[in-house]
């Protein structure tokens, strides 16, 4: 058996020297596939994700297809490619599972019953796997939707906050998801304030919760920040041209 890793250092930084409240550095592309509606590149820090929308068109198969609200389909998958050792590429529980809970998130950002009858397709490809997959992809995602021109709310930003020595950390890496204590995924709707997705693995006192939601809203607040920018930049540029 291979002994746990020290996560947190004497002088209090992570096991990647990020302070407790430090996000990994983000990276958001946005625009970056030609044959979809909308899409984007999340990276939290070697974490990276891509998704793709096509949509709102005909539902397919249409007996999905409802009559009063867009239907919204949503596919979470890791690349074979992403992860250390060769991940199959057929869906697994885990994948579906995360589907569903992706999908129950951007549902309730989009305006669904402005496109009646008609569908969403979500492809959230995993390209490098290092923690926090669930939650880049679910920023990837709504900043596809909104690239995509669909109605939403607010962006989603996914962050997880986790417990490592003791120690409630933001943004948790893969080495701190293995070896922690307690893993929190959220997301998060910056400007309403919503909370759309809420997990949690492991146990947390009452009050250590308040404080790990209150850490994932001050790291939506980053992110929103720099998705916000890497939207603006792509449309900025367009009209420019
Ligand atoms: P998340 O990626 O949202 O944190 P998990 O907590 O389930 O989801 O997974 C934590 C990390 O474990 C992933 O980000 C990835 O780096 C790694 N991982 C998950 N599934 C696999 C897999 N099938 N093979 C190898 N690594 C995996």
């Amino acid at each position: 058996m291979t002994s746990k890793p020290v996560l947190i250092r004497e002088d209090g930084t992570r096991i990647d020297g990020r302070k407790p409240d430090e996000m990994r550095p983000v990276k958001i592309t946005v625009g970056v596939l030609k044959n979809a509606n909308g899409s984007a590149i999340v990276e939290y820090g070697d974490t990276k994700v891509l998704a793709a929308v096509y949509g709102p068109r005909e539902a397919m198969p249409r007996h999905i297809s409802m009559p009063d609200r867009v239907v919204l389909r949503v596919r979470y998958h890791m690349a074979p490619f992403s992860t250390s050792e060769r991940k199959t590429p057929a869906p697994t529980r885990r994948e579906i599972e995360l589907s569903k809970v992706i999908r129950e998130s951007l549902e309730s950002v989009v305006f669904t019953s402005l496109f009646p009858r008609t569908g969403i397709d979500v492809f959230i490809e995993v390209l490098q796997a290092d923690g926090g997959t669930r939650t880049a992809g679910l920023t990837a995602a709504s900043i596809a939707l909104a690239d995509a021109g669909i109605p939403i709310r607010d962006i989603v930003v996914g962050v997880a906050i986790g417990k490592v020595n003791g120690i409630l950390v933001v943004d948790i890496n893969e080495l701190e998801d293995e070896y922690g204590e307690a893993d929190l995924p959220l997301g998060i709707a910056p400007n309403t304030k919503e909370i759309v997705l809420l997990q949690l693995n492991g146990v947390l006192t009452r009050e250590e919760f308040i404080k790990a939601i209150e850490m994932g809203y001050n790291a939506a607040e980053q992110v929103y920040k720099i998705a916000k920018e890497a939207l603006y930049n792509k449309y900025i540029n367009i009209l420019e041209r």
